[in-house]
């Protein structure tokens, strides 16, 4: 456990008591703090800079022992962060800060050297700390100790514990959505989702679960989740999440999620290559996302009502996988030509934001991986958003800049819509040509909106990374949209209220 507490801005950094101090290079050098600490540091600091040995570019790090007296902190940890970096760097030089002092127990950060405000940076700071901190060693009889982190003490010097603690419950939130993502395939199927979703209600009171096999999704004339749920041997799962705020109104808006849930995606029938299969568990990261998202706005009492919707299968070529040249009819009646069966994400959503819609959705995002068109687009620094209301892709976008899980609009036209057409049906799930793969597939989706706002956002590449991947963390899932939606949802609440 990571006890987190805020000092007084007034405290003197060089007196805090700590294993390591985290400071801003690049703003304590503008400030009378560099010279205290040189004199601190017996000339050593002047010395150093002058060596070229404390960093300047952004991001860069670098430690110094300190024995002197003048200073309490064993360790001097200095970050550049520039002036203009926004909470996306910020968070990754910290990050970095963090896994150069992993070994230490306590942390102090000097906040009022960030060049954010006291509430963004308080949440910057224990983002670092809490996320830099995660592995996920479960299937290891031995764990490594190097580079696991022994922080137990986290001082914010000028924080807020207020924002501290929110900012836990969603930091929580992420690494708890790493974890599934993180869960092999045979070790995490739709049924363990569903069973993910029920301890989550279970947990508060404000929360219900309701789970649905595939005989009941047949039976309502799901057929566009039904046929991707066909070659998975009765796998399939409709999980259906609410948060019930209790508003006293019925103007307020309700906010719908929707999350891909393929557990694991062989293509079906048009299989991957080997080389593609791998990595394929991350499939399933949208529906962590979405569930665990919702249990950080139940946890942290957002006065809006969730319906949160999850669509979790297996897309694999079992005896009875649906084929191309199938034609199914969605839920809302639309039909549709099969042509390949690896796009078999949007026809699981499909028919879910046809479902979230139906129960009363005002505003709708999903989160899937759908498309590598995305990550050739944008590479990994940004999710792909689309939307059909420009002011709400606006407030999601802005919660992306706002906590770090960034995402770029790409454009949604008729022009898609044209790329979807059909020989047979109402339209095809993917179309022979391969133009802007992205927004065709975002395009297909909106069929299943209506008129409501609606966001999609494709998370295909920023849901995982390598180990070869730059950045830092852990490889694996990377939580990307929990922080979005919880700070999505609380902008929504506050717009309408
Ligand atoms: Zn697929």
């Amino acid at each position: 456990m990571l006890e987190i507490n805020a000092v007084a801005a007034a405290v003197d950094p060089l007196q805090v008591r700590c294993g390591a101090l985290i400071l801003n290079a690049a703003s304590a050098r503008r400030s009378n703090l560099w010279q205290r600490l040189n004199v601190g540091l017996n000339g050593r600091l002047d010395a150093l800079e002058t060596a070229g040995e404390i960093p300047r570019g952004q991001g860069e790090v670098c430690r110094l022992d300190t024995p002197e007296e003048g200073i309490q902190a064993q360790r001097l940890v200095f970050v550049e962060i520039g002036e203009r970096a926004g909470i996306s760097e910020t968070n990754v030089a910290l990050s970095r800060a963090f896994e150069s002092v992993a070994r230490v127990d306590a942390v102090a950060v000097a906040l009022a050297t960030l060049p954010l405000a006291l509430e963004a940076g308080t949440r910057s700071t224990v983002e670092a700390a809490l996320l830099s901190a995660y592995r996920f060693d479960r299937f290891r009889t031995q764990p490594p100790t190097l580079g696991v982190s022994r922080l137990s003490r986290l001082l914010l010097i000028g924080g807020s514990d207020e924002a501290a603690a929110a900012a836990v419950v969603v930091v929580n939130a992420t690494n708890r959505a790493r974890d599934l993502q993180n869960l092999p395939p045979n070790h995490l199927g739709p049924a363990d989702l569903a069973k993910r979703a029920t301890v989550i209600a279970d947990n508060h009171p404000r929360l219900s679960v309701e789970i649905h096999g595939e005989d009941w999704l047949r039976a309502r004339g799901w057929g566009a989740f039904s046929a991707v749920a066909q070659g998975g041997a009765g796998s399939a799962k409709l999980i259906v999440l609410r948060h019930d705020a209790a508003s006293p109104s019925r103007e307020r808006p309700v906010l719908g999620l929707v999350g891909k849930g393929i557990t694991f995606d062989t293509g079906g029938l048009v299989l991957k290559p080997a080389r593609g299969l791998v990595g394929m568990k991350f499939d399933m990261s949208g529906a962590a996302v979405v569930l665990e998202a919702t249990a950080a706005i139940a946890e942290l009492g957002l006065p809006i009502d969730v319906i949160t919707v999850v669509g979790a299968a297996e897309n694999l070529p079992g005896a009875g996988a649906y084929r191309p040249d199938d034609v199914i009819t969605a839920r809302n009646g639309r039909t549709i030509e099969v042509r390949d069966t690896d796009a078999e994400g949007r026809l699981v959503l499909a028919d879910c934001l046809d479902y979230v819609g139906a129960c009363g959705a005002t505003h709708v995002i999903d989160v899937a991986t759908l498309t590598e068109a995305a990550g050739i687009a944008l590479g990994d620094t940004h999710a792909a958003l689309f939307g059909n209301d420009q002011a709400f892709s606006d407030l999601v976008r802005g919660a992306g800049e706002a906590t770090g899980d960034r995402a770029w609009q790409l454009p949604l036209t008729e022009r898609h819509r044209e790329l979807l057409a059909s020989a047979v049906a109402d339209l095809v799930n993917e179309p022979a040509r391969r133009l802007a793969g992205a927004s065709v597939a975002a395009r297909f989706l909106q069929e299943f909106v209506g008129e409501r706002p609606w966001v999609h956002l494709d998370i295909a590449v920023v849901a995982s990374r390598s180990s070869e991947q730059a950045g830092t963390g852990a490889p694996g899932g990377t939580g990307w949209g929990v922080r979005l939606l919880v700070e999505a949802a609380s902008q929504l609440a506050a717009a309408v209220s």
